[in-house]
């Protein structure tokens, strides 16, 4: 079956591969020596990552219908791996009203989006009530559509600034409509990479309380990772750990998301860093994730907008089963200089069957359509 499980391969690595074709839990070490797979090492791990992509979920490959809703690319953030935002009164900043954001929900709706997906930088002027508006305009356009919105950082800036535990914060924005929560934010949960890329954001520990606290009111969340900057890969076995023990204690998380990183215009890229990711590493990083994360997370999502169509189709045969959505437009990585911003129904079924899986679009929960 696992062919490639052959004499040519170091016994040790093998091993790691039996254990997880077992369903076991994989450690930090055999994580981080999975992640320095090559050559013969490296089709064995696609190959196992393919066959249980296949025992857990089957031969079907899914995508939603969704649009993006950025309402703000002003933050006073300084993440130095994001070109997305601006600083208020700077060119290029802007700010969506209510009614244009009702507007873009007005599209989603007609074009047969079952999710919108709201996102946007730490606004210095936004309120709690900002935020409550947002929802009320989504919601004074359709009571049905699927609102996924709000990153643990938002949830954490809405928090300070109103001072009131996350629990409140939270329960608010779902008495106004938010169905679930987008796992961004995430980046490396590793505390040491945090300070350097982006030290005013939320801390591990602070992630982990709000995201921990949505999934205890019942809102699922995606779980996300940033990979291919200053990480190195026993950061990313530790990252990927630590999803698993969240997801053993509440099972919140609908699927994993890795995200690779466009420097272009950000201030990483302005430090003088070299970009050293490539199609070898987006391999290993969807295939370590899908023996990882056995049995926790089931969906493994291939970000077309970070790989690029082809390569993204090329992920559903290396342990991803999803092909992410629509997006009908997409701001934070085409401004790090990626190149597809909407993508139709028809065309990611085309990449889903290219690959030899079965389309079917999907919710947001990930309930076949
Ligand atoms: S990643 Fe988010 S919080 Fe950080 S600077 Fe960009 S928009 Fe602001």
């Amino acid at each position: 079956m696992i062919n490639c499980l052959s004499k040519e391969i170091d016994p040790e690595f093998s091993e790691i591969l039996w254990r997880a074709l077992d369903g076991r839990k994989l450690t930090v070490d055999e994580g981080e020596r999975l992640f320095k797979a090559k050559a013969t090492e490296l089709l064995a791990l696609i190959q196992t990552a393919d066959e249980i992509r296949r025992r857990q979920v089957g031969n079907v490959g899914t995508y939603v219908v969704n649009r993006n809703i950025n309402f703000t690319n002003i933050c006073i953030g300084s993440c130095k791996f994001c070109a997305f935002s601006r600083r208020k009164g700077s060119q290029g900043a802007y700010v969506l009203t209510t009614e244009e954001i009702s507007n873009k929900v007005k599209e989603a709706v007609k074009f047969g989006a079952t999710e919108v997906c709201i996102q946007g930088g730490l606004h210095p002027d936004f309120r709690m009530e900002n935020y409550l508006e947002i929802l009320r305009a989504v919601r004074s356009v359709s009571e049905d559509i699927h609102i996924h919105a709000f990153s643990p950082e938002e949830i954490n800036y809405m928090a300070r600034r109103e001072e009131l535990p996350v629990k409140e914060v939270i329960k608010a924005l779902q008495d106004e409509g938010l169905n679930s929560v987008p796992g961004t934010a995430a980046e490396i949960l590793v505390d040491r990479v945090r300070k350097v890329i982006c030290p005013q954001k939320v801390s591990v520990e602070r992630w982990r309380e709000i995201i921990e606290t949505c999934h205890r009111l019942g809102l699922p969340t995606t779980a996300t990772m940033l990979y291919g900057h200053i990480e190195t890969m026993r950061e990313r076995a530790q990252h990927l750990v630590f999803l698993r023990e969240i997801q053993g204690e509440t099972w919140g998380f609908t699927e994993f998301i890795p995200l690779g990183f466009m420097h272009r215009n950000t201030r990483l890229e302005r430090a003088g860093f070299k970009p050293w990711r490539n199609a070898i590493d987006d391999f290993r990083m969807h295939a370590v994730a899908r023996l990882m994360l056995t049995n926790y997370i089931d969906n493994i999502q291939a970000s077309w907008v970070k790989l690029g169509p082809r390569l993204a189709q090329a992920m559903l045969r290396a342990g991803a089963n999803d092909l992410s959505g629509t997006l009908m437009e997409e701001n934070i990585s085409r401004a790090a200089g990626g190149c597809v911003s909407r993508m139709m129904p028809r065309q990611l079924e085309e990449l889903i069957s290219g690959a030899g899986l079965i389309p079917r679009q999907r919710t947001t929960t990930y309930e076949l359509l």
